[in-house]
């Protein structure tokens, strides 16, 4: 089992900086299995179950990198590390802004659509998830302004729908109309504002979009809007 320096796992879980977390060892604040951990160049074992081993000040440590989220992502929050205003990121604990390697979104959601969100510091899993081969299908449940014609299901499939200002046709796209006005379409691509667009191609203008499954996971009926749990080996394997 691989083995870590203390004050470096808690540094890079935005614990502090390695002198504070020297400081916090001093103190008594750590205990591994219940003992004091007074040196923070101890070698702890990286076990799977530190979590709950391990406590920093009375509370379990922290997830373990290697980390991924399912997020149900609320209306009015950005997918952005950068932009102004509400990001999903403020809706984690705050030392988790301060985590290394950093938590990133897979993929974005515009900020006004609403549903599964996967956020992992694991970058070779989130390539693996938007990788264009990988062709990992994601549902939105989808609410129009305007009546469905009838022939949007055709047309999606088709592979043939040109969005404005591209040159090569969407991928064929599953169409499911639920009533006048409301509809779920699958996607196995991403690009830039996907279904907005598509409906707008269509003669049409979405209301309102929230995606609900991605490849194999379905957003949990329990998990409100705001939260989040974290997704497990089987989980993770339900993606592809
Ligand atoms: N397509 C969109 O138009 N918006 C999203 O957030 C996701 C897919």
């Amino acid at each position: 089992m691989k083995a870590t320096r203390l004050d470096k796992l808690l540094a890079n879980l935005g614990y502090g900086s390695r002198r504070e977390i020297q400081a916090l060892a001093r103190a008594g604040a750590i205990r591994l299995d219940g003992a004091e951990i007074a040196d923070a160049g101890a070698r702890i074992p990286l076990a799977p179950d530190l979590p709950e081993r391990l406590s920093v000040d009375g509370e379990g440590l922290d997830p373990l990198p290697g980390l991924c989220l399912m997020l149900h992502k609320p209306l009015g929050v950005t997918c952005s590390h950068k932009e102004a205003g509400p990001l999903v990121y403020g809706l984690f604990p705050e030392r988790w802004r301060r985590r290394d390697p950093p938590l990133s979104t897979v993929g974005r959601l515009d900020k006004e659509t609403s549903g599964l969100l996967l956020v992992t510091d694991d970058g070779a899993l989130l390539h693996r998830i938007i990788a264009p081969k990988a062709r990992v299908a994601k549902r939105y449940q989808v609410a129009l302004d305007r009546p469905l014609r009838g022939d949007e299901g055709d047309i999606l499939a088709s592979g043939t729908l040109m969005l404005e200002g591209e040159d090569s046709p969407l991928l064929p796209v599953a169409f499911e109309g639920h009533d006048a006005t409301h509809c779920a379409v699958t996607l196995t691509e991403g690009r830039y504002h996907q279904v907005r667009r598509m409906f707008a191609a269509l003669g049409n203008h979405v209301a309102a979009l929230h995606r609900d499954r991605v490849g194999g996971l379905d957003l949990p009926a329990g998990l409100e809007p705001g939260g989040y749990r974290i997704l497990d080996a089987a989980g993770i394997a339900a993606l592809f």
